[in-house]
């Protein structure tokens, strides 16, 4: 049986391939011990999967069209879910017992491994409706039963959201109730959103915050990087905002010093 775990993120698009650039020099700098996969669709570039290769372990390339079985083939004939069909490809890495799935707008702040002490399936509430939870972040473990299983929930109820989240909800539908080990604190995918809605939560928790994620429509590969800013004293003490920490995405997205530090290259760099 499979021992180990990693964390797992996902990119149909060079776009979002920057997205898990980010994710993954963010847990590179945090040192994590896990190995570091990312999914990506036939849809991403050579170049964009090139530049991963540099920072994850694997790059695992998912092509929605060899699917041959019957809930595979009945979800292809629902288009609008054709990206949460990728991202349910990750029950697929039977090679792990235990993963960490991280979407590609995320930003990881401080070593977060403790999240494998948790069990599947295990999630932070959603800022807009607590009792569902975001699928941002989620810790997940690999089986192929349970992928058949969840693409066949899909294929048979779609996703009330149109995505990935309305279908875990629905599947994993007892979250709000049944275990609250299975909820991860907030401080693990904290949303921009949350912090407009309830300002005085973010002042007192905010510097508690471990993982960022930038969810809705504007992503921080969007926006454009004035270092200049980031650098005045008055920005980077700014803690009423969560301009922060898309200065701190660029910045990573930008950093060299972690590129070299994969498990595997560990050896041959310290003989
Ligand atoms: N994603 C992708 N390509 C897309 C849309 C989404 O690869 O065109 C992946 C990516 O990992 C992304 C995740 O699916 O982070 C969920 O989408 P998104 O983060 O945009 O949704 P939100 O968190 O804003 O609801
Ligand atoms: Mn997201």
């Amino acid at each position: 049986m499979a021992e180990a775990q990693a964390f797992v993120t996902l990119a149909t698009t060079d776009a979002y391939s920057m997205g898990c650039i980010v994710v993954g020099k963010s847990l590179r700098r945090h040192e994590t011990s896990r190995k570091l996969v990312v999914m990506v669709s036939p849809s991403v570039s050579r170049a964009a999967r090139l530049a991963l290769e540099d920072v994850f372990d694997e790059v695992v390339v998912v092509d929605v069209l060899d699917s041959r079985d019957k809930a595979h083939l009945t979800l292809l004939r629902r288009p609008e879910l054709g990206v949460t069909f990728t991202k349910l490809h990750c029950w697929t890495l039977t090679q792990y017992s235990k993963c960490v799935f991280l979407d590609a707008d995320t930003l990881v702040l401080c070593n977060v491994d403790e999240l494998f002490e948790y069990e599947e399936l295990s999630a932070a509430p959603d800022p807009g409706w607590p009792d569902c939870f975001n699928s941002g972040v989620f810790v997940f473990r690999p089986s192929l039963n349970t992928h058949n299983q969840i693409l066949e929930h899909a294929a048979q109820y779609g996703s009330f959201d149109g995505g990935d989240q309305g279908v875990l909800n629905t599947f994993f539908s007892d979250w709000a109730v049944k275990d609250i080990r299975k909820h991860l604190p907030f401080v693990y995918n904290l949303t921009a959103g949350a912090v407009y809605t309830y300002l005085p939560a973010f002042q007192q928790y905010g510097h508690h915050a471990k993982i960022v994620h930038f969810l809705g429509g504007t992503k921080p590969w969007h926006l454009s990087y004035d270092p200049q800013a980031a650098n005045e004293s008055s920005f980077r003490h700014s803690s009423d905002n969560f301009e922060q920490f898309i200065n701190l995405w660029w910045v990573e997205y930008y950093s060299k010093r972690h590129l070299d530090v994969k498990q595997d290259d560990k050896n041959e760099d310290h003989p």
